[in-house]
């Protein structure tokens, strides 16, 4: 019945199909416990909400007489952003194909239904991402991939480019074996992570984490970790990057989030030129759509305030009249970080003074103004 389930799975794109227990093991109850503790969760407070926690230490009360959890997993293409130049962009790796939520989702229930017909009509639920399911410990139990110290997990052939999704049922199944860890003693990704988010192995304080603060993060973006994010617009793949079971990795032979050209190393000048509309267009059906117009042209501020690139000061001037805060506030930001020097640039700081309201524009045109008069 594995055999036949595992073949299904691969069908259907899921390339790694593993069987597990529906149990947290205590270690990672304890983790998830001072994680919470800490509120490294940021802004994500529904991760702290008890009944969440409670569904993600005991996944058995997330479905009425679960037997069996399936792991899957979907390899993915790594980009290669060590090319970007300054002028340009970096989108992580996962973000550059169609949005893994609504491929997933379509292909595990179709893979429901195969089941059904393969195994009788039984209870099952399908999962990607958003459900209260600790992933990566169900899939570490299930022998798909074992977690690596910078949190996700790492296969053997495909590295970490791995997403992940579930499939709960009342079907019993023999478990697998467990995977066993092989990350020994390396910490390249503590030591690589350009914010020091993973501050102790396995543990990553979201509130410090590039991918958190260009996506989760809705509102201003913490001053002093700015610029530690680089030329980095949506998420990071830094720790992945620099991960020796993460190189090498032979793109996915039926690659379903296979890249899109306009999204790999994209115009930082023509991304902040986008309207509502424009940007809707660019990124329909891809998962970079989460972040708003807003949330992305302040990633992009933030990114041309990092590239010491002076061509960018005209297309920064032009969105200090931007409707969102967020989007002058950052701008103006990026002004002190290229050009705080420059009268012209003051002069039109100055007027944007005169008329603004928002108060955090406000101190971003106060640390401008510091900046200028230094
Ligand atoms: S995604 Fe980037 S910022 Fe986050 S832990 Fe990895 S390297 Fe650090
Ligand atoms: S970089 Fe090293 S420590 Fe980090 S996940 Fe990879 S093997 Fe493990």
């Amino acid at each position: 019945m594995k055999t036949s389930i595992r073949a299904l799975a691969k069908q259907h794109g899921f390339m790694l199909c593993t069987f597990c227990k529906p149990v947290i093991d205590a270690q990672n109850q304890v983790a998830l416990d001072t994680w919470i503790e800490a509120k490294m969760y940021g802004e994500m407070d529904y991760m702290a909400e008890e009944v969440r926690t409670f569904r993600r230490k005991n996944p058995a009360h997330m479905l009425e007489g679960i037997q069996t959890v399936i792991s899957l997993a979907m390899p993915y293409t790594p980009a290669f952003p060590h090319q970007a130049r300054p002028e340009q962009g970096v989108i992580a790796s996962y973000a550059h194909g169609d949005d893994y939520h609504e491929v997933m989702k379509k292909r595990l229930k179709a893979l429901a239904r195969d089941l059904d017909v393969l195994m009788g009509e039984h209870g099952q639920r399908v999962y990607v991402d958003t459900a209260p399911v600790l992933e990566h410990a169900l899939a570490a139990s299930g022998g798909l991939a074992w977690q690596g110290k910078h949190s996700l997990s790492i296969h053997r052939e495909h590295g970490s480019w791995l997403m992940l999704a579930e499939l709960f049922t009342t079907a019993n199944l023999s478990p697998d074996a467990p995977a066993s860890q092989h990350c020994g003693t390396c910490t390249a990704c503590l030591d690589d992570c350009p914010t020091g988010a993973i501050v102790a192995p396995y543990v990553v304080d979201a509130r410090l984490c590039i991918s958190y603060l260009t996506i989760e993060c809705k509102g201003f973006i913490p001053l002093e970790l700015r610029s530690k994010m680089g030329n980095r617009i949506f998420g990071c793949d830094d720790c992945q990057l620099v991960c020796p079971w993460s190189q090498g990795v032979e793109p996915p032979e039926n690659d379903l989030l296979k890249p899109r050209e306009h999204t790999l190393l994209p115009n930082l000048a023509k991304l902040l030129r986008l309207d509502d509309a424009a940007f809707r267009a660019m990124f329909r059906k891809s998962p970079v759509k989460r972040t708003g117009r807003a949330g992305l042209l302040r990633n992009v501020c933030v990114a041309m305030g990092n590239s010491g690139h002076l061509d960018f000061v005209p297309d920064l001037l032009a969105v200090l009249d931007d409707e969102s805060a967020l989007i002058r506030g950052h701008a103006v930001w990026a002004l002190a970080e290229l050009a705080h020097d420059d009268g012209l640039v003051a002069e039109k700081v100055g007027l944007l003074k005169k008329k603004e309201e928002n108060v955090q524009v406000l101190a971003e045109i106060a640390y401008f103004r510091g900046k200028y008069e230094h």
